[in-house]
């Protein structure tokens, strides 16, 4: 009997890595996914916390994109490593703080290496979504053979959504997939791959606009930055990516900022933080949580209290009460008139 091929695809919980799945199940390749958690990624938990996301789906789209190919998948956590792709990307960053080709590489690679240890399980191949031209920076006709080459995969690496625009490789080659039932796919409309989602009656996928990372969003890249350069170390923990996808991000001083809720939703999580951080609240008006991420001195607290409570019910009221709880010292409660210069917060806003 013919051996059954195996690959392992890397899973974004996006369209493109499905359709390339399914088009290799359609030739009787048995696959399985693996997705790389950055702490990047955007996911259902960030839907979870605000209020107004409440109707998105709360839905980890790999573990989903898996159930609906009925394919096994396996995430592997690479926070720390992936700290020396963001923090060094030798190709550089694309329009924000996204160092997507190097992101490609280290999964492709990291894929690799997987393939390596778990090698009892006969895997042959690895598969992606990408599609020449699909994006500006990682998925350019030139960079296909950088990802390739510089993830240590070379010719196992198939992109079945625009292999027939791709030099042939191993699978290819050995017969293992039939080239001709591959597709030419490039640049970035979307039809075909929408056209190829119906043939294969999935109606429901997640949507491609703007990345699979929140690294490719102008505004999160901005305070990523902000944090670097209020901390003076372009350093980060998991709670520091996580807080910059919450909240509105104000620096009044570069010793430090606030983090202050948008909603009750956000409220809630931010008070999951009030351990660490020092934080604030007004307690005669309905107001948001707010948390200090930084140095504060007691020459602050009037300064914070004021844009706090400019946040809440009380905006209007000639005076707040807003209680202080800074970490390690007693709790302060204040009475300040909320701070009403647009143009101050406009400035303050990260
Ligand atoms: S969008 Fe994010 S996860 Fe996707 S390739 Fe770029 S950096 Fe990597």
């Amino acid at each position: 009997m013919a051996k059954q091929h195996k690959a392992v695809a890397l899973i974004s919980g996006g369209l493109d890595s499905m359709l390339a799945v399914r088009v290799l199940q359609e030739q009787g390749i048995e696959v399985e996914g693996i997705n790389f958690f950055t702490g990047f990624c955007v996911e259902g938990h960030t839907h979870a916390i605000r209020n107004q996301d409440k109707e998105k789906k709360k839905r980890n789209n790999a573990l989903w994109v898996a159930e609906q190919l009925g394919i096994k998948l396996h995430i592997v956590d690479v926070i720390e490593e992936y700290k020396d792709v963001l923090l060094n990307p030798k190709h550089g960053y694309g329009a924000n703080m996204n160092p997507c080709l190097d992101c490609k590489i280290f999964m492709v690679n990291k894929a690799v290496e997987w393939v390596k240890e778990n090698h009892e399980n006969g895997f042959d191949f690895i598969i992606t979504g990408e599609v020449i031209g699909q994006r500006p920076m990682s998925q350019r006709k030139q960079t296909m053979p950088i990802v390739a080459k510089e993830s240590g995969a070379d010719d196992i690496l198939l992109r079945p959504l625009c292999a027939k625009n791709l030099p042939e490789t191993k699978p290819e080659l050995e017969g293992w997939v039939d080239r001709e039932k591959l597709y030419d796919f490039s640049g970035r409309n979307r039809k075909p791959q929408m056209a190829l989602a119906k043939q294969f009656g999935f109606d429901d996928y997640a949507s491609p606009a703007g990345g699979c990372c929140f690294l490719t969003d102008e505004n999160y890249s901005k305070k990523l930055v902000d944090l670097w350069d209020g901390r003076g170390s372009r350093e980060y923990q998991m709670d520091d990516i996580m807080l910059l996808k919450v909240g509105r991000h104000i620096r009044p001083k570069p010793e430090f900022k606030l983090i202050i809720a948008r909603d009750a939703g956000e409220s809630k999580f931010l008070e999951g933080y009030r351990k660490e951080f020092t934080t604030l609240l007004a307690t005669s008006h309905n107001g948001p949580m707010a948390l200090v991420d930084g140095t504060l001195t007691e020459q602050d607290h009037a300064l914070v209290a004021g844009i706090v409570a400019r946040y809440g019910q009380g905006r209007d009221a000639e005076a707040v009460e807003v209680k202080i709880s800074p970490l390690g010292s007693d709790e302060e409660m204040i009475s300040i008139t909320p701070l009403t210069s647009e143009q101050v917060l406009e400035e303050w806003h990260v």
